[in-house]
């Protein structure tokens, strides 16, 4: 499948990528992930994007689409992709749409996870984050801690709170997305693409999507 994933940060948007990935093959790809793989690795990539990225503000477009119009050309992508965290601006998804267009890819849907504002924030300051930037592993102190405490249970390194996942942070970014990534809703409106969940269970989530793409396929 090829899906946009749409929602506020704490949405679960990724959760729900890494377990559709299981389903069909499909790969995720999170531009967060990698950019904070960008940030831990050094690259010129990373020292563009830390202090956008710390600040909870967003990392400048031409540095997205650069990475972007790389990422979907590369093989993984022929068996379906899930984007989680991009678009995140009107000019974003203008520029998906005619990168994909000129690559002959068509889009099955976007999919709008939509959870209320409480829930978000509850998950955001629980949320934990293996810190090897090649993992990622997300926890949650409350209802998926680590085996051990602070300890990945996938690769033994330190689990920690994002720097971005401090209260300040948090509130920041939610105020970014209400103004920035919000109008995309309406973008993908218009282009006929959109489906909204309002499930707060990452399972109904998928349920929801797999019901709509069997419905239409
Ligand atoms: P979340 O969805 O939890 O907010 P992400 O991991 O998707 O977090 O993104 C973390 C940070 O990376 C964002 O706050 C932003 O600074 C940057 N970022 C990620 N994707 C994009 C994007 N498509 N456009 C601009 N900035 C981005
Ligand atoms: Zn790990």
């Amino acid at each position: 499948m090829k899906l946009i994933l749409l929602g506020a940060p704490g949405a679960g948007k990724g959760t729900v990528a890494k377990m559709l990935t299981k389903l069909d093959g499909s790969v995720q790809i999170s531009t967060g992930d990698i950019l904070r793989g960008a940030v831990a690795a050094g690259t010129e990539l990373g020292k563009q994007a830390q202090a956008y990225m710390n600040a909870g503000d967003l990392v400048p477009d031409e540095l997205i689409m650069g990475i972007m119009a790389k990422r979907l050309q590369e093989d993984d992508c022929k068996n379906g992709f899930l984007l989680d965290g991009f678009p995140r601006t009107i000019p974003q998804a203008e520029q998906l749409k005619d990168m994909l267009a000129k690559l002959g890819i068509e889009l099955d849907m976007a999919v709008n996870i939509d959870v209320p504002r409480d829930v978000i924030l509850d998950r955001l300051t629980t949320r934990r984050t293996c810190s090897n930037g090649s993992c990622q592993a997300i926890y949650n102190v409350k209802s998926n801690p680590p085996k051990q405490e602070g300890i990945c249970d996938k690769c033994g390194s330190p689990v920690v709170q994002r720097e971005d996942e401090t209260e300040a942070a948090i509130s920041h970014r939610l105020e970014t997305y209400n103004a920035k990534t919000a109008p995309l809703i309406g973008f993908y409106e218009k282009e006929g693409m959109l489906m909204t969940v309002d499930a707060t269970s990452s399972e109904a989530v998928i349920e929801a999507i797999q019901e709509k793409l069997g419905a239409t396929a």
